[in-house]
């Protein structure tokens, strides 16, 4: 159990969340002098990593790119187990950092905000914590996660159920024994595409209830190797500056072409070679499988055909083959023997576009077509994504506005970073920034460092109010809807466009446009003074 302290009256800066956002912004206050505290509802660090400890779950960017590149001693001394790293090493990590950066001494666990109010007299925020303390200070940075409000489906009877139930994004510090059990899952998103085969090793019968399949690539995950590890670490700082450039901030090659001007035989040796390698970089095979439809078409057919391989009953494969969405515009998932686990004896698919849950009863669940029994159910429904976390505090900007209110109608900020109205507020990896669509290590980089550098040049000039203007606001949602409008992207009903939630406006939140071009954009920014920004 972390010590409790108490909380200072006053500080410089109050950040919010201590997953890898609010741990590296607080190394960096501290460098400015400034007095800062992270607030973090759990009980230790890690965020994300903290949470997210069910079977299976692991990253998807690779170890040596999924990592800090601020300290070239941490970078080089902390060594990674596999290619992609699991749930438990990336939290060890993230208690490493927290160790080796003394971050602990400014943590307050257990400490949940539940809102922050701006005194325009003051020009300080007020935050509220749900056990009803209270701290006022000069700066608010939200490093709450975009994946971080865990979400439960609206079925009728979820409350009825008496066996065991968890979410993924909530799961127990303990082990969980499904021996023997009888096991739903519910969802077949990236975390069900990554628990679900190893929950089947292990529980007598696992029964997966998809609404919509998703597209997965294989993994080929694999213990380090050291030659591979050994050619990062000799050059990594040239190779993280080249990841930062990159379009998702992962060094990858992406293949100049379009697919359509590939022919036939080359496109297919092309996805062979890359679905071999296995992960993500499989969407690089063509630079233009996310802007034209007619491209993305032969990526995507070429993954269903490898999903009619590898499921052996024709009638499942059809189900779990997405045709409802271009390949990429849902977060594309990365696996360990996900399809084949469709082969198991003890593992069935509901198709629920065929047959949808009526209730949950008591002992399990009611579909169209039949009543199962179940001794546990797995929620792996994700998240409230980007702006869920956020919109759980209660923020009452300038003249008393509501944050609730001016995202009505969807997420609106200057480069993800501040809300016109909301002086002195920050949010990392905000709706508006590249965030979701990254290796997201590499955008909280470059927030907290932009972050930085904005107060280390008020500090220099004696200047104590940042504001982002509704004008620049403005124009940058316009620029951001444009990005977006000429991709794919807005045409699938993803959480990217708050379309896992009923009622959430279908707005698309991340910016598309890239994570080098993102970068070079504030960079120029704060290059013209802040341009966008009023100081004072
Ligand atoms: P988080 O890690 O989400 O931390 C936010 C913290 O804020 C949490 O600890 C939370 O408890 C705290 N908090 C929130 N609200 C409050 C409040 N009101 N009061 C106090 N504390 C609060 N990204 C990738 O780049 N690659 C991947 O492969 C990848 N895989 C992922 C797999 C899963 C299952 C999930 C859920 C996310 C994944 N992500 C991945 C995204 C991941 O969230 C980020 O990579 C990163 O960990 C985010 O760090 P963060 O500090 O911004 O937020």
């Amino acid at each position: 159990m972390p010590e409790s302290k108490t909380l200072p009256a006053s500080l410089d800066a109050v950040i919010v969340g201590a997953g890898f956002g609010g741990m590296y912004m607080l190394h960096r206050l501290r460098g400015l002098g400034l007095t800062a505290r992270i607030l973090e509802a759990a009980d230790g660090v890690g965020g994300t990593w903290y949470w997210n400890r069910y079977p299976g779950a692991r990253c998807d960017v690779e170890s040596m790119q999924y990592s800090f590149s601020f300290d070239e001693a941490l970078q080089q001394e902390w060594q990674w187990s596999e290619r992609f790293a699991a749930q438990p090493e990336i939290l060890r990590y993230a208690n490493h950092v927290a160790d080796r950066f003394d971050l602990r001494r400014d943590i307050h666990f257990e400490t949940k905000v539940a809102s922050a109010t701006y005194d325009e007299a003051a020009d300080r925020w007020t935050v509220t914590t749900d056990k009803g303390e209270v701290v006022s200070a000069r700066f608010c940075v939200m490093a709450t996660g975009c994946l971080s409000a865990a979400r439960l489906p609206d079925i009728a009877g979820i409350d009825d159920f008496k066996g065991e139930t968890y979410h993924t994004g909530w799961w127990p510090h303990e082990k969980v024994d499904f021996t023997g059990k009888r096991v739903a899952v519910i969802g077949t998103g990236s975390s069900a595409i990554q628990a679900i085969p190893v929950i089947a090793e292990e529980a007598a019968q696992v029964t997966v209830f998809q609404r919509t399949p998703n597209f997965s690539i294989p993994s080929r995950n694999a213990p380090m190797d050291a030659e591979y590890e050994r050619w990062w670490k000799d050059d990594y700082r040239s190779k993280r500056l080249q990841a930062r450039m990159m379009r998702t901030g992962i060094l990858y090659d992406i293949n100049p072409q379009s697919a359509v001007e590939a022919s036939e035989a080359e496109r297919q040796a092309e996805y062979e070679r890359r679905w071999a390698n296995g992960g993500t970089a499989f969407m690089g095979a063509y630079h233009d499988l996310i802007l034209n439809k007619a491209s993305n078409d032969t990526a995507a057919e070429f993954v269903r055909s490898k999903i009619r391989q590898m499921v052996k009953d024709p009638e499942t494969a059809e189900a779990l083959a997405p045709k409802d969405h271009p390949i990429g515009t849902k977060r594309i998932c990365v696996d360990t023997n996900y399809y084949e686990t469709y082969n198991r004896p003890n593992v069935r698919l509901v198709n629920l576009r065929k047959t949808p849950i009526e209730t949950i009863t008591a002992t399990g669940i009611r579909t169209s077509a039949e009543s199962l029994d179940f001794d546990a159910i797995v929620f792996a429904t994700g998240f409230d994504a980007m702006t869920g976390a956020l919109l759980k505090i209660d923020f009452e900007g300038r003249g008393g506005t509501r944050l609730s209110q001016v995202w009505e109608h969807g997420p609106r900020s200057y480069l993800g970073l501040q809300v016109a109205g909301f002086p002195n507020l920050f949010t990392i990896t905000g709706p508006g920034s590249p965030s979701v669509l990254s290796n997201m290590i590499v955008s909280i980089e470059q927030h907290v460092d932009w972050i930085t550098g904005l107060l280390s040049h008020m500090q220099a000039r004696g200047l104590t109010c940042v504001e982002a203007t509704e004008a620049a606001q403005e124009d940058w949602v316009a620029h951001g809807e444009e990005v977006a409008n000429r991709t794919l992207y807005p045409t699938a009903a993803s959480w990217y466009m708050g379309a896992n939630i009923p009622g959430k406006p279908r707005v698309f939140m991340p910016y598309i446009g890239g994570v080098g071009a993102y970068r070079e954009r504030c960079d120029e920014i704060a290059a013209r003074g802040y341009e966008g920004f009023r100081l004072a």
